[in-house]
C-alpha cells in the first residue's frame, strides 16, 4: 500500500487519447491527503486538458487491497509475530490493532515455546495466554480472525518451526523434538519451516535441508515453507516448497512495530501471505493452506505457483474500456489495476505499442492506458505479458493474455 497517491481511487476522464499522471502528496491537519492530477496529452497537438483530484486520509490508505479470485475469498494473512510473551516488544493487543489498519484478515500469534527471555517479568504458567489476551482485544468492528500458535524453537535441523490451529500450546513443551512435532500433528495443527534461510543458522542464505525435513514431511509434519521471512527472500526456500510440495508462505515474523520495520508510512508494506478461502473463518483458511492455494506479496513481488497466481494477476487487472478514435489504427487500451502491486509487465504481444517500450508499469488502484498498434481496426485481439516482478519458481515469471475486445467497457 503505497502512498504515493496511486492508492487513491482515481475518477478518469476520457477526452482525448493519450495519458501522463502526475501524484502529489500533502499533509493537511494531520492527515496525508492525497491528490492525483491527470492531464489528458493529445499525442497531435500537445495540450493538456484536464485535471482530476481525488482525496483521502491515510488511516484507510493503509490497507492491503487484493481482489477475491473466482470461487475464493482473497484472505491476507500474516501468520508469524511475537510479542512480550516471548521475545517480542509490544503487548498481543498491538498486535491485533496493527492487523486491523493493515486491513489484514488473519494472524497467528506465534511465541517461542522454548525461549521465554521475559519471564522474570511477565510469568505465565499458560502458553496460550497470548493468544487469549489478543482475542480478548478484539472490538466488535474488527473483522480478524486469530488463530492459534506456536514456534518450535530449536537448533538446525529443523531449526525453527511454526504450528498454527492449536488447541493447547502447553503439551509442545516438550524436550524430544520429534515428540513436539507428533503433539503438533495430533492437534492437527499446520506446521511450516520458519526463515530457512536466517543466516544465524545457514550462514550462507542456503536452507539446509536435513534428513530430519525430509522425516517430518513423509510423516506429515511439515506442511509448508516459508520462502519470505521479515526484510528476506529466498529462491532456493521456493525451489524445496516445489520439490517437497510444501505451502508458500510469507510473514513478517514481527518483534517490534511494524510501521518502524516496514516503513509503511512512507508507502512500505509488511509481508502477507495471501490464501485463497471458500470463507472467511478458521476452517476454510486452514482447509486452503493444507491445500496450497497461496501466493506470497513481499516488496512489490508476488510469488507462488502458477494455479494460485496466474488468477490473482488475472483479477487484479482487467480492462476497462478500449477504443479506437476516428480513423486512427491504434487502439486505446484502458487497464484497471484493482491491487496494490505496481505491475511491471514486458510486452511479448504480436503489437506494439505508442504510449510504452516494450514495458510498461501498471500503477497500484487505478488506470493505465496503452496504445496498441494494431495495424488495422480489429472486432478483437490479444495483449501477452511477461510479469517481471512476479515469480513462479526461481528466476521464472508467468505470462498472462489479456483479451481485448473492442465493444468491451467495463
Ligand atoms: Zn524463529
Ligand atoms: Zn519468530
Amino acid at each position: 500500500m503505497k502512498i504515493d497517491a496511486t492508492k487513491c481511487k482515481t475518477l478518469m476522464i476520457s477526452i482525448k487519447p493519450g495519458t501522463f499522471c502526475c501524484n502529489l502528496l500533502m499533509k493537511m491537519n494531520h492527515h496525508i491527503l492525497c491528490v492525483k492530477k491527470v492531464f489528458r496529452l493529445s499525442v497531435k497537438s500537445g495540450i493538456a486538458l484536464l485535471f482530476i483530484q481525488t482525496i483521502f486520509s491515510h488511516e484507510n490508505d493503509r490497507k492491503i487491497i487484493f481482489p477475491d479470485i473466482q470461487g475464493y475469498k482473497t484472505l491476507k494473512c500474516d501468520l508469524h509475530m511475537h510479542t512480550v510473551f516471548s521475545d517480542g516488544s509490544v503487548w498481543p493487543d498491538i498486535r491485533v490493532q496493527e492487523a486491523v489498519k493493515d486491513g489484514i484478515d488473519a494472524i497467528a500469534i506465534t511465541e517461542h515455546i522454548e525461549y521465554q527471555p521475559h519471564k522474570n517479568d511477565i510469568p505465565h504458567p499458560d502458553r496460550n495466554r497470548s493468544h487469549e489476551v489478543a482475542k480478548n482485544a478484539l472490538q466488535e468492528a474488527d473483522d480478524l480472525l486469530i488463530i492459534n500458535g506456536s514456534e518450535i524453537t530449536r537448533r538446525m535441523p529443523p531449526g525453527h518451526s511454526n504450528a498454527i490451529f492449536l488447541d493447547d500450546a502447553n503439551k509442545l513443551l516438550t524436550t524430544d523434538v520429534m515428540d513436539v512435532f507428533e503433539e503438533a500433528g495430533k492437534q492437527h495443527a499446520f506446521i511450516f519451516w520458519n526463515h530457512p534461510d536466517w543466516v544465524a543458522q545457514a550462514p550462507d542464505g542456503v536452507p539446509p535441508l536435513d534428513s530430519i525435513h525430509h522425516e517430518l514431511i513423509k510423516k506429515g509434519l511439515l506442511h509448508g515453507i516459508e520462502i519470505v521471512n521479515d526484510l528476506t527472500y529466498s529462491d532456493e526456500a521456493l525451489q524445496i516448497a516445489l520439490d517437497n510440495d510444501l505451502t508458500i508462505l510469507g510473514t513478517s515474523d514481527i518483534h517490534g512495530i511494524v510501521d518502524w520495520q516496514y516503513k509503511i508510512p512512507e508507502g512500505g508494506h509488511r509481508p502477507v501471505t495471501l490464501v485463497f478461502a471458500r470463507e472467511k473463518t478458521e476452517e476454510s483458511l486452514k482447509e486452503a493452506l493444507f491445500d496450497k492455494r497461496t501466493v506470497v506479496w513481499f516488496n512489490n513481488t508476488l510469488i507462488g505457483r502458477p494455479q494460485n497466481l496466474v488468477p490473482l494477476i488475472e483479477a487484479c487487472i482487467t480492462v476497462q474500456d478500449v477504443q479506437y478514435y476516428r480513423d486512427y489504427l491504434i487502439a486505446r487500451v484502458s487497464l484497471i489495476n484493482h491491487s496494490d502491486v505496481e505491475f511491471i509487465l514486458r510486452n511479448t504481444g504480436e503489437y506494439r505499442f505508442d504510449t510504452y517500450a516494450d514495458v510498461v508499469n501498471i500503477m497500484p488502484n487505478s488506470v493505465t492506458q496503452v496504445g496498441v498498434k494494431t495495424l488495422e481496426k480489429l472486432d478483437e485481439f490479444i495483449m501477452k505479458f511477461e510479469v517481471m516482478n512476479a515469480v513462479t519458481a526461481p528466476a521464472e515469471h508467468p505470462e498472462i493474455i489479456i483479451r481485448i475486445s473492442t465493444n468491451q467497457s467495463e
